[in-house]
């Protein structure tokens, strides 16, 4: 089934300069991208993002984490991937949520690590499922943002917003 997924490419991810290989990775997938684009992410957007999570001892670490302010770097890219199990294959790739149990030539694997603070630092965000990816795309992109009608949407005040 042709379905969209949300990737963040997190703050240790820019700041490590692993863009490219990132998306040179995520390419192997032969999805197609319809957005993109550069976030500084407030604490609002965080925990939203991560608002399943908020129970967890690790929450505040986590925000900080997706924030930038363990890494000195505010920025993330945010991508919408569309195409046939395009959840699953950008997860393969990705790779497990714990760095050292990720396969090794998966993303995670490759770069990731755990800092001293037990945050799972992992390069990247993939969304999980198809009901998470939905409510993630709503969440970081605007209508007009994604070059593709994904979810329906409705004109108020002149511009356009999710239904
Ligand atoms: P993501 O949502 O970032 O793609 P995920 O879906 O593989 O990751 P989640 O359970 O949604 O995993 O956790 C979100 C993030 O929280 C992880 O990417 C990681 O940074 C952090 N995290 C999750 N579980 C742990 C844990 N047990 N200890 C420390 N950090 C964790
Ligand atoms: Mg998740």
């Amino acid at each position: 089934m042709e379905e969209a997924t949300l990737v963040i490419i997190k703050p240790d991810g820019i700041k490590k300069s692993l863009t490219g290989n990132i998306l040179s990775r995520l390419s192997e997938a032969k999805l197609k991208i319809m957005g993109s684009k550069m976030v500084k992410v407030s604490n609002d957007l965080a925990e939203k993002h991560y608002e399943h999570l908020r129970d967890k001892p690790f929450f505040s670490e986590l925000i900080e984490y997706i924030t930038g302010k363990v890494h000195d770097e505010n920025r993330v890219m945010a991508l919408v991937y569309y195409g046939e199990d395009a959840i699953s294959k950008v997860r393969r790739i990705a790779g497990s949520t714990n760095p050292e149990e990720a396969d090794p030539i998966s993303i995670r694997g490759a770069y990731g690590r755990i800092l001293t603070t037990g945050i799972f630092e992992n390069v990247i965000h993939a969304s999980s499922e198809a009901a998470e990816a939905e409510r993630e795309i709503k969440l970081w992109f605007d209508p007009d943002e994604i070059v593709f009608d994904l979810y329906p949407c409705q004109i108020k005040d002149g511009r356009s917003e999710w239904k």
